[in-house]
């Protein structure tokens, strides 16, 4: 094998534990996107051993493939969109979120159709300006009233556009806001259990967001939603869930002056040794990275250099290195190179490292038991 991503499910417990420590609501998994690439399905099974009553995720036909993996508790799709398969979920008892009155007519429409009672939760727009209804809302409640007895209305739910930043006043305007939306459904006569708005960040950090369910996220895979603002996962008492590794595909004495990669941006001061990652761009490794992004090897840090290839890139193991070819790297990990390294090299978010990591890299599995 080349390279894997090693899930460790037991930190996905721990993570999921910690939150739950910090909290009197319920615990919806957010599992989108492959489980920020950790895999949707050992992710989901294990969050649901771990206490976690919903699952969520953007599309709906993550929500179908895990009913086809026979996971049975409520499942939130935020995503829906005209075109997409609503009979698949409402017979697989998915729980939609509704935006527009357009969707709630489809939804309403399909369900009439088959004879199924939709489960809905209305998305409102506190001040994102993404997804959630806005200036239709008033219009909706009215419509909404009007076919009350043809759907289930099991939440009211809104996103924070700031959470990561907890001393920005702007979450107590979403909070506010998001009250005058509760207000105004529940003036009209409409009634529902679940109200919620925090992500990760709010988890962690604001209590008065919690409400019924808090959505979690990047917290459960044991990453910091912003180090600046909240510190690292370490100081956060969470534990990062992948490791990335990958076999030197070959390692050798290069000489002082040479080049290293496409475009020779890269230029090597002294002799040394280079050792060649088996995983590039086409597998999620950032193609821009300067060389603060590190790899481990046998305890020590080796830095990338040069740009990353599709299917490769170049570490500097130092002119010392008795690395040989065919030893293992771990791109990040629990030895020192992380996920938040990479991201910093990268001008990105940690988000984004581990949602990319591609489908070439087999994921490898440490149970939770
Ligand atoms: C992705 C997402 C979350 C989780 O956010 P984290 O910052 O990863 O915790 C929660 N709610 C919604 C609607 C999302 O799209």
């Amino acid at each position: 094998m080349r390279a894997c991503a090693e899930i460790d499910l037991r930190a996905i417990a721990h993570n999921i534990a910690l939150i739950r420590a910090k909290t009197k609501a319920q615990i919806l998994a957010v599992v989108k996107a492959d489980a920020y690439g950790h895999g949707l399905i050992p992710v989901a099974r294990t969050a649901v051993e771990s206490g976690a009553q919903w699952l969520g995720v953007a599309l709906l036909e993550e929500a179908i493939a895990l009913r086809q993996a026979g996971i049975e508790v409520p499942i939130l799709a935020w995503l829906t969109t005209a075109g997409d398969d609503f009979e698949a979920a409402l017979r697989n008892h998915i729980d939609l979120s509704i935006s527009s009155v357009e969707i709630f007519d489809l939804v309403l429409a399909q369900a009439r159709k088959i004879g199924v009672k939709p489960r809905l939760h209305f998305e409102v727009d506190t001040g994102m300006s993404r997804g959630g209804f806005l200036e239709q809302w008033s219009a909706f409640i009215n419509s909404a009233k009007a076919a009350a007895d043809e759907f289930t209305l099991v939440g009211l739910w809104s996103h924070f556009a700031r959470a990561d930043e907890p001393d920005e006043p702007m979450n107590r305007v979403q909070i506010e806001e998001f009250e005058h939306f509760r207000f105004e459904l529940e003036s009209a006569g409409i009634k529902t259990e679940y109200f919620h708005q925090a992500n990760s960040a709010a988890a962690l950090t604001n209590p008065q967001s919690h409400r019924d369910i808090v959505r979690i996220g990047i917290a459960m895979y044991g990453l910091s939603p912003d180090l600046e603002t909240m510190g690292d996962s370490q100081s956060l008492g969470l534990i990062p869930a992948m490791t990335l590794k990958s076999r030197l595909v070959v390692v050798k004495k290069v000489p002082a002056g040479s080049s290293v990669g496409y475009g020779a941006t890269a230029r090597l001061d002294r002799d040394t040794t280079l050792g060649v990652v088996a995983l590039g761009y086409a597998d999620g490794i950032p193609r821009n990275t300067s060389s603060s992004a590190k790899v481990s090897i046998a305890g020590q840090l080796a830095p990338v250099i040069g740009r990353v290839s599709m299917d490769q890139f170049v570490v500097d193991l130092g002119p010392d290195s008795i690395a040989k070819t065919g030893d293992w790297v771990e791109i990040f990990g629990k030895s020192g190179a992380s996920v938040d390294t990479w991201a910093k090299a990268a001008g990105t978010i940690n988000y984004e490292i581990v949602t990319r990591i591609g489908p070439r890299v087999p994921r490898i599995y440490l149970p939770n038991n």
